[in-house]
């Protein structure tokens, strides 16, 4: 970042905090340099330090971001010129004359309330993982060091590395349990290395009963961070302290991740989440929805609009609690119950949004491979069960993710007529109501096709 920007941010917070405040503040205030995502910035003395950092950090920080995302911290502190000026002694422990605003504070370190295993959902997608971590609160995990979770966004990693810490820390009210994200792992290094607190570090990290760091994935790539995080690891380990890690792929997935770190990641447990079904989209729908209802939220919802949610987000939880907030949000202000037809409208931008991508050409591509039937196979005329239920999926899906007509779509499926498409679709459906398989099939086509 070049002093030119930090002059425009300037001029912005001179708009937002008026002339008088800017001349008595911010005008003293110099941007020194960018390093490691930490913005050092430095103002003529203790109490300048303390002012600026505590009323205009946040608003600073904010606007740097806006022009440089990778920025996510302040370093203030008092300008050499000043303190030697000043004769201030630096080894007064009392004056305090650096400053950090960001989120990599650990004495900040947050576990949010809400994650704890009373509000996780468990089903069929998820039950492993949830074992996993609760047996660590047991200490039935001895033999499954590191545990390590993965899967995609919105899953429910962090929701269960929450929940973990909370109930370690209660039940074992001695013992210290650090959780963070790699993230934040990465810049107190590097922090450290610049501070030459290295060794407050190490201590730091060394001296838990359990680390959890978060989002493994962060630190990829970046070598000196992997090298600290595998000594620090060793450490732990070799002293028997557990560690839970997650990350976005399976170990040996993560590129850019070194092979000694890759290993001992294998040799621990390995769970992975995936993508809620049906069924527990419903139930995490029904649960979050009764929370709102005690919570004093004042909407109601009528019969098939969770069901309508679960059919159509089924990415992850997070989507799914999205939508739910924004039916409940917006049935507040219509004042009546909501009904599915209004949660089709409220939810349409983003419904549409994921059909706009998927084409006819797709689905069949999508659908012949996950039943692992020819693309020909699949429109062709052959009657066999193993060729008709794919086909009929296949149609089923055209005709809920497309705006195609039935006209068309049976042309595109190997030149059918329109009854033989509104056949498909209806078998499907029935298939749906009979077992459950045949939902979950589809399900997985619905998410890869939208991937
Ligand atoms: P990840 O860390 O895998 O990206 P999170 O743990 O942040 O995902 O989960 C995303 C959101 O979905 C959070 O609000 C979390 O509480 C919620 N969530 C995920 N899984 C469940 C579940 N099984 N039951 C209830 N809420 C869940
Ligand atoms: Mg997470």
């Amino acid at each position: 970042m070049k002093n030119d920007i930090w002059n425009k941010i300037k001029e912005c917070l001179k708009e937002e905090i008026g002339a008088s405040n800017y001349k008595n503040w911010l005008y003293a205030v110099q941007f020194k340099t960018l390093e490691g995502g930490i913005a050092f910035l430095e103002a003529p003395s203790n109490f300048h330090v303390e002012w600026v950092s505590q009323y205009y950090g946040e608003s600073i920080l904010r606007l740097l971001k806006e022009r440089d995302p990778s920025i996510i911290r302040l370093h203030f502190s008092v300008s050499k010129s000043a303190k030697s000026s000043a004769g201030t002694d630096q080894s007064d422990a009392n004056a305090r004359d650096e400053f950090e605003i960001g989120i990599s504070n650990r004495k900040k370190e947050y576990l949010h309330p809400n994650l704890t295993f009373d509000s996780f959902v468990v089903g069929e997608s998820n039950k492993i993982a949830y074992h996993a971590a609760c047996s660590i609160v047991q200490g039935g995990l001895k033999n499954y060091n590191p545990l390590y979770f993965h899967g995609g966004v919105g899953l429910g990693k962090t929701h269960l590395m929450h929940a973990a810490a909370w109930a370690l820390r209660s039940k074992y009210q001695n013992s210290t349990v650090m959780y963070l994200s790699a993230e934040q792992f990465m810049y107190e290094f590097v922090y450290a290395l610049k501070f030459k607190k290295i060794f407050e570090f190490k201590e730091s990290f060394r001296s838990v009963d359990v680390l959890m760091i978060d989002d493994l994935q962060f630190i990829a790539g970046k070598e000196s961070t992997q090298n600290e995080f595998f000594h620090t690891f060793n450490a732990l380990f070799d002293q028997g302290k557990q560690i839970v890690l997650s990350g976005n792929r399976s170990p040996a997935k993560i590129d850019g991740m070194s092979d000694r770190i890759i290993s001992r990641l294998q040799s621990g447990l390995v769970v992975d989440l995936h993508p809620a079904d049906y069924e527990l989209r419903l139930k995490i729908l029904k649960y979050k929805y009764d929370q709102f209802i005690k919570t004093g939220g004042g909407v109601k919802v009528e019969e098939g609009v969770l069901e309508f949610i679960a059919r159509h987000f089924s990415r992850n939880v997070r989507e799914l609690e999205g939508a739910l907030n924004r039916v409940t949000a917006t049935g507040f202000l219509m004042r009546r119950p909501v009904a599915e037809a209004d949660a089709k409208q409220m939810l349409s931008d983003f419904i549409k949004e994921s059909d706009r991508r998927v084409a006819l050409d797709e689905i069949m591509r999508q659908v012949a491979a996950y039943f692992d039937v020819s693309v020909s196979e699949l429109i062709g005329s052959n009657r066999a069960r193993i060729y008709t239920r794919p086909r009929h999926i296949a149609m089923f899906l055209a005709k809920e993710l497309t705006h195609h007509s039935l006209p068309e779509i049976g042309r595109f499926f190997g030149g059918k007529d329109h009854t033989s498409v509104i056949y498909a679709i209806n078998r499907t459906k029935k298939l749906i109501g009979d077992d459950s398989g045949t939902e979950n099939d589809i399900d997985i086509i619905r998410r890869n096709l939208s991937d």
